[in-house]
Formats: structure tokens, sequence, C-alpha cells
């Protein structure tokens, strides 16, 4: 039996992001198999693969058993967020694995919400927003215009570059980045 995962207001679909998968593994939190794990490596000492729950790492006993983190929140976007909303992220909130270090933005001092990794098709289907804010940043990377059209194209979801797709609670602002090996 399994019951519904518990919600992450800022990650609020980890299975669709492939960031929570089925596991019978047991959690090494709680000792349970509870039927789906963590598809990832939190920040620790110890490795942790694939071996914790979303129920423990919602209630963030995964992170002060083992000292662990999940996301790394960083940059000037995050100066006007509270505490309490960063710990949120680093300690409760699924990450998601990225081919470079993972990147979490925040805006109108809120944490933003991770929609997932992408390809060119799904960046599509999310909307013209979510497009524009995956140029913009390249463009703040020093892309050039004529450049980023065919660069999106290539944009793959299991593969690479991928694309990170995020949008804010409190407007309807989008950012996102892509990185690749
Ligand atoms: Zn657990
Ligand atoms: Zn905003």
């Amino acid at each position: 039996m399994r019951t519904p995962l518990p919600h992450f207001a800022y990650h609020p679909d980890p299975i669709g992001t492939g960031s929570v998968v089925s596991s019978d593994a047991l959690c090494v939190v709680c000792g349970r198999e509870r039927g789906y794990v963590y598809n990832g490596s939190p920040f620790a000492e110890q490795e942790l693969e694939r071996c914790i729950c979303p129920w423990c790492l919602a209630d963030r006993t995964a992170s002060a058993r083992f000292h662990a983190t999940f996301n790394d929140p960083d940059g000037d976007d995050w100066d006007s967020v509270p505490d309490q909303i960063r710990d949120e992220i680093m300690c409760r909130t699924p990450g998601f694995a990225g081919w470079q270090h993972e990147r979490w933005f925040a805006h109108c001092g809120d944490a933003m919400v991770f929609v997932g990794p992408v390809g060119f098709r799904e960046l599509v289907a999310i909307g013209p927003r979510a497009v524009a804010a995956v140029s913009e940043e390249l463009r703040s990377e020093g892309w050039g215009d004529d450049e980023i059209p065919a660069y999106l194209r290539s944009l793959k979801r299991d593969g690479e570059p991928t694309a990170y797709v995020f949008r804010c609670r409190r407007c309807e602002s989008w950012r996102g980045y892509s990185d690749f090996t």
C-alpha cells in the first residue's frame, strides 16, 4: 500500500521531475519500506544514494540525522529570502540532478518552485515565458542571439544539455538555466 507523497511546496511534482522514484529499498532514517526514495545523493559526509524516503526528507529528520542538505541555494536573489525558507530548500526539499552544480532560484523574496528538468519539447510545452527565461539566462552568460535558438533545440530532458525551470509563487515570473558536462 502506498500513501500519497508528502507535499513539497517548492518541488510539487518530485515524481514527475524524476527526483523521487519507486523503490523497495528500506529508508535509512525510518527503517521502513515506503515504496519511494529520493533519487539522488544529498550533500552529506555519508553516501546516501537512493535510501531516504520522501517522508523523512519532508519532515527534516533525514537532514537532522545525517547533517545532510539537499540543495545549495546561493546568489544575490537569496539576500531577501527569510532564513526559514532557505532552510526549507536546503533541508527538506528534494533536489535534482544536473550536469553541473545545481542552482535554485529565488524571486520576490521567496524561493522559486522547481518545475523540472526539461528538453526543448518540454520547455516549449511549458510556454513562451519559460523559453524566454532560459534564453535570458544564456544571454547573461554571454551567448549571442544567433546561437541561442539552435542551442535551445538541442536541449534534452534525459541527455544533455538540459534546462531547469523555476516559477515564482508570488508573481508570474519564470527563471531557468541550462547546463551540460
Ligand atoms: Zn523514512
Ligand atoms: Zn516573483
